[in-house]
């Protein structure tokens, strides 16, 4: 395989920069640029995971002086050899070093390229490489919790524990039919059929904690709705901390949407505050009302206000109608005032109701717990394993459908040849998820989303 380089760091200007070599030869590139201070080090003679401080030059010209990192296989990143060149972090001192290298052996690596290769030589997993580039992207503290989990290659090891178990049957099953005149126990219907169900609970808790943990990595898109006045606004402010919507006593002053993404424990709601779903005679505020209703149609999670202070109003009640079933809870706000609000005439709407006071802030606790209770988040952990991408969904669910197919054949009275193809399938779809045996254009598939120099 070639030796790759490419810029590992942004391209910006910075403190420092790292060039990344990889390869067969990627140690006597680094020797034929980088030159030790002291003289009795050279790259070649350098040990695994040890550096060197000294000057980068073309030929006789230096271009700048830094420190080299050397890395033998297939102790690396990559696997192979590699050479880590940090530079000055200017952008064109930086390409000027690259350019230095590729000049002297190295050909530019492809995007992903260095992840690419430590899959391809078994450093890590298809899933752990997806965790790698999780973590680049990761914005918040859950999906980078998320993201080192996969890293660290919890999901490969649920995909493993159930592929195994799998192939295990296969194995029994492939003896039977191969063998069928040996005397080789035969695999009953009950084993198959209670390795089969065992397996497809344990790909549906994945496929549960797709949703779940989506919600956790990039949160829940959330509106709050309710008549004016009730403490929309307040409520939105309480959330966020800080001052964003105008809260005033005049009915109708929140004309925006006002958008905000705040933290609720561990879960993080996309927040939007409408003017409130409501017909009013003020142009302004009705281009504010039909946002509101396109937001309110394609929220994910409704927090409907009502003012648990006075009596409900027909208001209240359409407003309530509009959540039926859907992520909808029910906030009475003012739990501070004397409650007059008959909340029972509209508790078949929602999946939860929170009594709280948004002045004040009592009872906010409960909203996050009525969160979790929807979104079934309690249960779920990233260390555990969790299925964060479209790729790995399709997977699981093929090797679902294709056990679930092989037990409706064992029902039917199919013979164990089929059975075994169905399994077989399956299992396949399994291994495409972990990696081992994904094809070469999902592989690349997969990098191509990286950014080059990882
Ligand atoms: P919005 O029109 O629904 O956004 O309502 P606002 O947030 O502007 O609040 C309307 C009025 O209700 C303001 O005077 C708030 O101070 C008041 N308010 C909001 N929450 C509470 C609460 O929990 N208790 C009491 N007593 N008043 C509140």
């Amino acid at each position: 395989m070639s030796t790759i380089a490419a810029i590992s760091t942004p391209r910006a200007a910075g403190g420092i920069s790292v060039i990344r070599i990889s390869g067969e030869n990627a140690i006597t590139v680094a020797e034929k640029v980088f030159f030790p201070v002291s003289k009795d080090k050279r790259p070649s003679e350098m040990n695994s995971h040890t550096c060197a401080y000294g000057s980068i030059c073309d030929g006789g010209t230096v271009i700048d002086d830094g420190i080299l990192t050397v890395f033998r296989a297939p102790n690396s990143y990559t696997g192979e050899d590699v050479a880590e060149i940090s530079c000055h972090g200017g952008i064109f001192v930086t390409e000027q070093v690259l350019r230095l290298i590729l000049s002297n052996g190295a050909v530019p690596a492809g995007a992903g390229e260095f992840t690419k290769r430590a899959f391809l030589n078994g450093k890590i997993s298809l899933t752990q490489a997806e965790g790698v580039m999780d973590i680049i992207s990761a914005s918040g503290k859950a999906e980078l919790r998320c993201a080192s989990a996969l890293k660290e290659g919890a999901l490969f090891r649920k995909i493993k524990s159930i592929s195994d178990s799998v192939l295990k049957l296969l194995g029994s099953l492939a003896a039977w039919v191969d063998y069928p005149e040996d005397d080789i126990p035969a695999v009953t219907n009950e084993e198959i059929y209670d390795t089969l169900c065992f397996e497809i609970k344990q790909i549906d808790e994945l496929l549960l904690s797709y949703d779940s943990g989506r919600i956790i990595r990039k949160g829940i898109d959330t509106v709050i709705i309710g008549k004016p006045n009730v403490g929309k606004s307040t409520l939105m402010n309480l959330l966020s901390g800080c001052e964003r919507s105008i809260v005033t006593e005049i009915a109708g002053t929140t004309r925006d949407i006002v958008e905000e993404s705040v933290r609720l424990g561990d879960i993080v709601l996309r927040l939007s505050d409408t003017a409130g779903i409501h017909s009013t005679e003020d142009k302004v505020e009705n281009a504010g009302v039909k946002l509101a209703q396109k937001k309110l149609e394609t929220s994910e999670l409704i927090l409907a206000v009502f003012d648990s202070g006075m009596e409900i109003s027909d208001e209240d009640i359409s407003i309530a109608e509009s959540c039926k079933g859907r992520n909808a809870i029910a906030v009475l706000n003012k739990s501070d005032l004397e409650q007059k609000f008959d909340f029972s005439a509209i508790s078949g709407n929602f999946k939860e109701c929170v009594v709280l006071s948004a002045g004040n802030g009592e009872g906010t606790e409960k909203l996050s717990k009525a969160i979790e209770n929807i979104y079934k988040l309690g249960n779920i952990s990233p260390d555990f394993g969790i299925i964060v991408n479209e790729r790995q969904r399709v997977c699981a669910e093929k090797a679902k459908n294709a056990f679930s197919e092989a037990i409706s054949a064992l029902d039917a009275g199919a013979t164990l040849d089929a059975v075994n193809i169905l399994i077989d399938d399956g299992e396949n779809s399994l291994l495409e998820l972990t990696g081992e045996r994904a094809s070469e254009a999902v592989v690349n598939e997969v990098f191509s989303h990286f950014c080059v120099g990882k």
